[in-house]
């Protein structure tokens, strides 16, 4: 019996590998699906078309075929894939300003969206996980996809997430704390369901768009409505026992600072947030409390303008959002020395403003040595890559709960083999 568990452990490993290096690479030709994973041709042959069977991979034809291989003899390569019809997971964002959901196949390409906007600061706690059940219902019946379709359910929210009781802690879009999420929605729907901070799922979305740039240990700091972390060491984002690692928001910069939406004082994003820097640029960073309401765009590009015509409390709210930012980058450096710091969000839309503040703080907060080796990068403003990280999370729960045992009914004749 031993011997039948440690095959089948092989056995699964073995399905993983092929399944990951498809993921991470697109379409690949046997032969070179064996060069990515180090299994044997016979190994390949068999354990792919045992996928193919269970309908996870389909054979595909090459591509785009080259124009060298016109000239070349024999057949094209056939090319294996994901099979896209193998799964549908649900990708859904929640955030000050209302529910954002997608539904992708199992390649990971989005096939119908939906948007709610909805009051999240002030909903009942109680009735809220309903009401996502719901906006996901209406999405699958827009779709036509049954929910025994959909193997899983992927929630990104702002702030604080426990991704092992799937409830949201603390998020600036709440009034209320510990509200529960993920059971409602599986009890409801009968789906598999995760929670996870919005910025981890940013860090995701990174590695699933170029792990050779971002697989290493890299951070991913969103700066907007608030300001938050995504950390990945060695390949893999940091998600931390609870699910709430790298809170770089709520940081302490300066005790005693500015009050902050989570109730604390001095985070670094009381300095850094839209409603910090407004806040400074009012003069009344010691009094006002901070904003809850999604702070409307425009309001922020009359800052920066104010700003950019050289106006000194803009200016100065800026000075002081990139030197509470440096200094936390300057302890995470000093802690980690990650290869990488992505900036991203709206807020990197002020980076020339912020930015010499940030550098002076760097420079003033770690040695030359460890800060020397760490590239500074800002990314293209883009909050899908948050729904894009869920997605590639919720498909990486599917391959290695679901794909790499096989399809249900050969698991479950497998577990009576093994009792
Ligand atoms: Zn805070």
């Amino acid at each position: 019996m031993r011997e039948k568990a440690d095959s089948d452990l092989v056995r699964r490993q073995n399905r993983l590998l092929l399944i990951e290096a498809l993921r991470q690479h697109g379409p690949l030709a046997r032969v070179e699906l064996g060069r990515q994973t180090g299994l044997s041709p016979a190994s390949i042959t068999s354990i792919s078309s045992q996928l193919i069977a269970d309908g996870i991979l389909e054979e595909a034809g090459e591509p785009q075929a080259p124009a060298e291989n016109l000239h070349r003899r024999g057949r094209p390569l056939t090319h294996i894939d994901i099979n896209p019809k193998s799964t549908h997971v649900v990708a859904v964002k929640l955030s000050i300003d209302g529910i954002e959901l997608a539904l992708a196949d199992g390649r990971g390409q989005v096939t119908a969206r939906r948007r709610a906007r909805t009051a999240t600061y002030d909903a009942d706690p109680k009735a809220f996980g309903r009401l996502v059940a719901d906006e996901i219902a209406a999405l699958l019946a827009k779709a036509q996809v049954p929910a025994g379709r959909v193997a899983r359910i992927g929630i990104a929210v702002q702030g604080v997430a426990d991704s092992r009781l799937g409830t949201v802690v603390w998020s600036p879009a709440f009034r209320s704390r510990n509200i529960a999420v993920s059971a409602i929605i599986q009890d409801r729907l009968g789906i598999a369901c995760s929670m996870a901070n919005d910025a981890n799922m940013m860090a995701e979305g990174l590695i699933g768009a170029d792990r050779a740039r971002y697989g290493g240990t890299a951070a991913v700091v969103f700066i907007g409505y608030g300001v938050g972390m995504g950390l990945i060491v060695n390949g893999q984002v940091y998600h931390g026992p609870t699910g709430a690692a790298a809170e770089f928001g709520h940081m302490n910069h300066l005790p005693d600072g500015p009050l902050c939406r989570c109730g604390r004082r001095g985070c670094v994003e009381a300095y850094a947030a839209d409603y910090s820097l407004l806040r400074w640029a009012s003069g009344e960073a010691a009094t006002r409390p901070p904003s809850f309401n999604a702070i409307p765009e425009a309001e922020m590009l009359s800052l920066e303008a104010a700003a950019g015509r050289g106006e000194p409390m803009a200016r100065d709210a800026y000075a002081k959002a990139g030197e509470a930012l440096g200094f936390g980058l300057a302890r995470l450096i000093a802690l980690l020395t990650p290869s990488r710091i992505v900036l991203a969000g709206p807020g990197t839309r002020a980076m020339p403003l912020i930015m010499p503040g940030l550098e002076r703080a760097l420079a003033d907060g770690v040695v030359e040595e460890l800060r020397r080796n760490v590239e500074i990068e800002v990314v293209p403003i883009d909050t899908d890559m948050i729904i894009t990280g869920t997605i590639a999370l919720a498909l990486r729960h599917v391959d290695r709960e679901v794909f790499a045992h096989g399809p249900p009914a050969r698991r479950a004749r497998e577990l009576e083999e093994i009792a």
